[in-house]
């Protein structure tokens, strides 16, 4: 047993492009992302950042009985 374990996923940096508007919070995954990517929101520039976020979950489709 090692110390300081926890049952909370581990926060992965990920590529990110956000909205330029401060006042905005859109933001899409870069490998989302398309070429020439605008906010979808307001269609403003978007700027090339990182963020830390939970690893990205397959959700299971329960199967029918
Ligand atoms: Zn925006």
């Amino acid at each position: 047993m090692t110390a300081g374990e926890t049952n909370k996923p581990k926060l992965s940096i990920v590529n990110i492009l956000k909205c330029k508007n401060g006042e905005c919070k859109a933001w899409v995954r870069e490998e989302f992302a398309v070429p020439g990517q605008v906010c979808p929101i307001c269609q403003g520039p978007m700027l090339r950042t990182m963020k830390h976020l939970p690893p990205l979950q397959k959700k299971i489709k329960p199967q029918p009985k």
